[in-house]
């Protein structure tokens, strides 16, 4: 049975907003197929394939946008969330094509090739991550820390729900170190060092100069 419905099951309130992002993020929303995935989280991806590009959003989330359609919160966090995605299309990972092909790789088969890496990659995970939520911030929320810090802790407190882990993982951290970067840090030097505190890397002064001149290159 397949994993994907069809994108007609995406209603149409839900499909305009995605749209308005999709536009206002500088982008063709008709270069985006959108499908529903299954899953009992409330996520999003962005898969990129040579001709299109393709956003799942989980039935999860159509769920509980079509239960609580005037609620603010709920529509804040999906925005949040889809943001974030597009935050991830916006960057790459530094240092060039090789790491992003392992990044690739890893995302594929995850923990089988975890243990063949230095916690590098780790580290660079983690600062994507963090990346996207602060474009989030800023496209979703027009920067507004505290909206972000809501949405995050809405989705935090529904992972609970869920009975999911809410530990780190290898390729995210966890939502409380997520909302902690978002309320004390810029997306900095200081917060770079910090996420390689996090994962135990010992960075480099060089390196954090390479990743903020990075993002600065590719990121508006
Ligand atoms: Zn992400």
């Amino acid at each position: 049975m397949s994993k994907f419905k069809n994108s007609c099951f995406i209603p149409s309130n839900i499909l305009r907003e995605i749209d308005f992002m999709l536009i206002r993020s500088g982008v063709n929303p008709s270069k985006y197929i959108k499908i529903v995935i299954k899953g009992r989280t409330l996520n999003a991806g962005i898969i990129n394939f040579p001709m299109k590009k393709v956003i799942c959003i989980t039935q999860e989330w159509i769920d509980m946008l079509q239960n609580n359609p005037n609620n603010n919160l709920v529509w804040n966090a999906f925005s949040g969330t889809i943001y974030h995605e597009l935050g991830h299309q916006k960057d790459y990972m530094p240092n060039g094509l090789l790491h992003k092909i392992l990044i690739t790789i890893c995302n594929f088969f995850g923990i089988c090739l975890r243990n063949y890496h230095s916690n590098q990659l780790q580290f660079l995970y983690w600062v994507w991550e963090a990346h996207a939520d602060f474009y989030s911030c800023e496209h979703a929320f027009k920067g507004d820390r505290c909206m972000s810090r809501k949405t995050m802790l809405f989705k935090l407190d529904e992972r609970k729900k869920r009975l999911k882990s809410i530990e780190d993982t290898y390729d995210h951290p966890s939502w409380m170190r997520r909302i902690s970067y978002i309320e004390k840090f810029n997306f900095d030097e200081q917060l770079i060092t910090k996420i390689a505190m996090d994962v135990s890397y010992p960075v480099s002064y060089v390196e954090v100069q390479n990743i903020i001149l990075h993002y600065e290159t590719y990121f508006d």
